[in-house]
């Protein structure tokens, strides 16, 4: 017999891996950091560094900050998914448990580049939802960017350099999410996440759900 309580957002499902990817200062980090705080069924995929940590930074938070003979050994037992140069440091996607997880239902958020963002997708295409975010106006990136107050003015020019470079793979992307207003931006990421949660082959409690209904 069918179980008429079991709900349609209660089936089982696998797990995403959702990528946000843009040029710094578009907005990215904010609204990655909404996205954890409002839902509870995304983690963020904590990468590997060998960049120095920034003031305010902790180690197993915002990345593991290795030297750069930690980072080889990662790469030669091929710990990572991917990994990346970057202004001249070197950035990794751990495996972990990232793998398991995933057939639980999981869903990890990645920020990482567009680098990362095609080897990812080459890895695992089935998992992975690709969401670019872009800037206003290059203005308006600038703007954000020095409004930071952290960065030198040679360090501001070679961020806009790279952010060109960063934007010019913009075509690359499942979805593309203008942030000119922070607030609509995570509102329109929020709803890629949610479709893309509901999508058929993720829902793996579908078949089971079905045949019952039919039975
Ligand atoms: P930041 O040093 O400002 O934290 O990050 C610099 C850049 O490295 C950002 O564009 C960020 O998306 C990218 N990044 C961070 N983690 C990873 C990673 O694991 N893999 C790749 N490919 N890029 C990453």
């Amino acid at each position: 017999m069918a179980d008429s309580t079991v709900s349609h957002d209660k089936l089982a499902r696998r797990g995403l891996m959702f990528i946000l990817s843009s040029p710094s200062g578009a907005g990215k980090t904010t609204i990655s950091r909404m996205l954890l705080d409002a839902d509870d069924e995304i983690k963020l995929s904590v990468s590997v560094t060998t960049r120095p940590p920034r003031t305010g930074e902790i180690d197993g938070v915002h990345y593991y900050f290795v030297d750069d003979a930690e980072f080889d050994e990662m790469v030669a037992e091929d710990d990572f998914y991917e990994w990346a140069y970057v202004f001249g440091h070197r950035y990794g996607t751990p495996k972990g448990r990232i793998r398991n997880a995933l057939k639980e239902g999981q869903d990890f958020l990645f920020d990482i580049d567009w680098q990362g963002t095609q080897q990812l997708f080459q890895k695992d295409q089935q998992d992975v939802v690709r969401v670019f975010i872009l800037p206003p106006s290059i203005a308006e990136l600038e703007r954000r960017l020095r409004s930071r107050g952290t960065d030198s003015d040679a360090v501001i020019a070679a961020r806009m350099e790279r952010a060109r470079a960063e934007i010019s793979h913009w075509d690359a992307y499942d979805y593309v999410v203008i942030n000119e207003d922070v607030e609509a931006c995570f509102d329109q990421v929020r709803e890629i996440l949610d479709a893309e949660r509901m999508k058929r082959q993720r829902q793996t409690g579908l078949i089971p759900f079905v045949r019952e209904l039919m039975a």
